[in-house]
């Protein structure tokens, strides 16, 4: 079966390379007769591919030394109850309400601490970042870097004055560059930019480490999982080996800083094209533009899914928007080329021709 140009905002495409690597390896990992899935994780061979995994993440986004790398479970949204049960030293936190991750992110804190909005755009609909207002009394702030439902993203980091800056960067990590020496935590979850869902990337600053709420579970606890490795019990083996190969895929492609030229110009194929197009409109304002999740409307409930129900025909597939927003959403994440960007960016001129 032809593969189809896949725009699901997550779990999402994977490079294809990365697909026929998984295929070959599946029944027998190089010369040692079985699978991935079925090594032992504390294996010499097993060792070896998470190391490379960890090595290869620490080279793409150039983390400094005193920072630690950590693969995690239960996805980007644990990391919601493990960032407080980590970090709320005093019982204090900022979090800026930027979209609908980082709205869940914030009511998930106050479950262990006071949570103070350092900015929010809910009330419009988060169409934008708001500016942010740190309180030098938080013991950390926390921001969402790209809004994946919303379609933004932050154009500049907050200024926190010294108070350490946490991101989830779910569906933007590896997209651009990003200073990591910027932030005390970075995390992910994996199935936007890095691979198969459920794993989760953590990257902390080694001072943040030791703070933890005496309640908080072993597994959730960061210095736990550091001093263990990452391995103070099974870890997600198989999809860390899949998040290995992507991270081979993009060194192979030039590395970060190559791949966000090609996310800008993917980018810019597609709001360049909704910027002049008479039928549909871009919905998040201009100067927060996402460049992984591009959303937009015809104003027109019925034509958007005749759309989307038109593009699924044509093997541009999962275009509809987020059922709390409605519209249309392509999530063009690093695996999807610039290709997939042009047939999509043609097939709406096509559809426009007829209906607008
Ligand atoms: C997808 C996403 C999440 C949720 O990730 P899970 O792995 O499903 O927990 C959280 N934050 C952001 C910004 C996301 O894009």
């Amino acid at each position: 079966m032809k593969r189809v140009y896949n725009f699901s905002p997550g779990p999402s495409m994977l490079a294809l390379p990365v697909l026929e690597q998984v295929q070959k390896d599946l029944v027998s990992y190089g010369d040692t007769g079985m699978s991935v899935m079925e090594m032992s994780h504390r294996s010499k061979m097993y060792q070896a591919i998470f190391d490379e995994a960890v090595a290869l993440l620490r080279k793409l986004m150039d983390v400094p030394d005193g920072y630690k790398v950590l693969f995690l479970q239960g996805g980007a949204t644990q990391q919601f109850s493990a960032v407080p049960l980590n970090l709320m030293q005093h019982g204090r936190a900022d979090y800026v309400d930027s979209g609908n991750f980082a709205h869940l992110a914030s009511v998930e804190a106050q479950r262990y601490g006071e949570v103070r909005i350092a900015g929010t755009s809910r009330a419009d609909g988060y169409t934008y970042v708001p500016d942010v207002d740190v309180s030098p009394e938080a013991d950390y702030v926390h921001i969402t870097t790209n809004n994946t439902i919303y379609g933004t993203r932050y154009t500049q980091l907050p200024d926190t004055k010294g108070v350490p800056l946490v991101a989830d960067m779910s569906s933007n990590i590896l997209s651009e560059v990003y200073d990591v020496a910027r932030f005390g935590v970075i995390y992910a979850g994996a199935q936007k930019n890095i691979g198969p869902a459920g794993l989760c990337v953590l990257i902390v600053r080694e001072d943040l480490l030791g703070r933890a709420n005496p309640l908080c579970p072993k597994l959730l606890n960061w210095q736990v999982q550091a001093d263990a490795d990452s391995m103070y019990n099974t870890p997600n083996t198989f999809a860390i080996y899949v998040a290995k190969l992507g991270f081979e895929w993009l060194l192979a492609q030039g590395g970060v800083s190559a791949i966000e030229r090609v996310n800008v110009e993917k980018a810019q194929l597609l709001y360049d094209f909704l910027d002049e197009s008479r039928l549909f409109k871009p919905t998040a304002q201009r100067a927060f533009r996402s460049r992984m999740n591009v959303t937009f409307v015809t104003g027109d409930a019925d034509k958007d899914a005749q759309f989307v129900k038109e593009a699924t025909a044509a093997g541009l597939v999962n275009l509809k928007g987020h059922r709390s927003v409605g519209g249309m959403r392509a999530s063009i994440y690093n695996a999807m080329p610039v290709e997939g960007v042009r047939a999509l960016v043609d097939f709406m001129k096509r559809f426009e021709a007829q209906n607008a």
